[in-house]
């Protein structure tokens, strides 16, 4: 994985042996290199340089305030799908010129905010969230520019609860009825319609999706600018994925990504919009959680760990696939095979089934990898286990960006009624 190398016996976070980081922080923690998140938010904006493309980083793949910062530092927009993660870019320093917002179910609150802050476009979702908006604008006495969310019918996505361009599913507007809500939105003072939004789904693995998504959406925009739309923008949403296991998966790169729409696009005056999430933080990142016990059982040999499913939900989620390193580099060459599991009171606490490793002992390290994206942002308390920190490094330093909460902190947010 990227800047995450054996280096002397010991797995290391770019300089940093992650044993060190263990003992200054503790684990579970989640640490990220900030060279790695630059290196892909780069590759982006490298492969789309000319293009004068928005690269709006969706916030919710990783939305550390540090990792925000630093990607703003290098230029990067956001996509928001809440007033809690648009007050986290604002905060980071991305300019609202460059905030698009997204989400099916926007608030009238979050609308306001985002309206007050000045944000470059909505994306819109349905009619009765048009109407909303609407209100909401015109009673700022202002105009919100408004790009429709449409569902192109595509099947996408590495697992079902991460497609979101299929008919049935809740996002966007048919793309059939498209033409009769932009119709509406032409009526509305508070609204001005600006461009046109997909987003097919997460971790889709090859083009072929996109393009066909891609083509259906520049159709409409043909049809739209029949109508007299005055159609600026398009916004291609994200849902590159990454390769999770090196012995499997081959990807198409941000390159081969940018190529194709550059293929489709160009002439056509547009401004192309990409909120990638996961392409900039899932290989930046991998979660380092410690071996508590090594059970052998009668049927499965299990790793016990000190993280869980509370600290990173994707197996238990998705089926998702993490591959896991020892932090020790394996010097010899027997190992054993192993179910890796966390403490919490679930069978779905499991991180992987019949894994190969070196021979473990309680105290060991282990890195579950590609855990930059999803990852710390979905994390609970569940079984009141204080959400895990994190941890940003460069080079030889680490900082820590989110501290672990102790139980004090927990429990003063809950009270006891005095009726009881
Ligand atoms: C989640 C999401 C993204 C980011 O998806 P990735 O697969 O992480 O690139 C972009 N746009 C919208 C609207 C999303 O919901």
């Amino acid at each position: 994985m990227q800047n995450f190398h054996y280096t002397n016996g010991q797995l290391c976070a770019e300089n940093v042996p992650l044993s060190r980081i263990a003992k200054a922080v503790g684990t579970p923690v989640y640490v990220y290199s900030a060279t790695a998140l630059a290196e892909n938010y780069q590759a982006f904006a490298n492969a789309c340089e000319g293009m004068g493309a928005l690269i709006a980083y969706s916030v919710k793949a990783n939305s550390n305030l540090a990792v925000l910062s630093l990607l703003a530092s290098l230029g990067a927009g956001a996509d928001v799908v809440s007033g809690g993660e648009l007050e986290r870019a604002l905060r980071a320093g991305i300019a609202p010129q460059k905030i698009v917002f997204s989400g099916v179910g926007k608030s009238r609150d979050e609308m306001h905010k985002a309206l007050k802050a000045g944000i470059y476009q909505f994306n819109i979702e349905s009619s009765p969230e048009l109407i909303a908006l609407n209100d909401v604008a015109c009673a700022l006495n202002t105009r919100a520019a408004i790009a429709l969310r449409i569902n192109p019918d595509v099947s996408a996505g590495g697992h079902e609860k991460i497609s979101t361009g299929k008919a049935e599913n809740k996002f966007g507007v048919n793309i059939d009825q498209a033409r009769d809500v932009y119709k509406q939105a032409d009526s509305m003072a508070g609204i001005e319609v600006t461009g046109v939004d997909i987003h097919i789904g997460s971790q889709i693995d090859s083009l072929a999706p996109f393009e066909t998504a891609l083509l259906k959406g520049l159709d409409l925009v043909r049809d739209l600018r029949r109508d007299g739309h005055n159609i600026l923008t398009f916004d291609m949403g994200g849902g590159l994925g990454i390769v999770y296991n090196q012995d499997e998966d081959t990807l198409p790169s941000a390159a081969d990504y940018m190529d194709m729409v550059s293929r489709h696009t160009k002439g056509l005056d547009l401004k192309m919009i990409f909120e990638p999430g996961r392409a900039i933080a899932g290989n930046a990142g991998v979660l380092l959680s410690c071996v508590r016990y090594v059970k052998h059982g009668t049927a499965r040999n299990f790793l016990i760990l000190d993280a869980a499913m509370n600290d990173l939900v994707r197996p238990a989620l998705y089926g998702a696939y993490h591959a896991i390193m020892p932090v020790k580099e394996p010097m010899s060459d027997q190992t054993e095979t192993y179910d890796i599991v966390g403490p919490v009171c679930e069978t779905g606490d499991t991180f992987a089934t019949h894994r190969r490793l070196s021979v473990m002992q309680s105290g060991d390290l282990v890195a579950m990898l590609s855990a930059g994206a999803y990852g710390a942002v979905q994390a609970g308390q569940y079984n009141t286990r204080p959400l895990v920190p994190e941890v940003l490094v460069k080079d030889d330093q680490f900082s820590v960006i989110r501290t672990r909460p102790d139980l004090e902190d927990i429990l003063k947010q809950e009270s006891v009624p005095d009726w009881i």
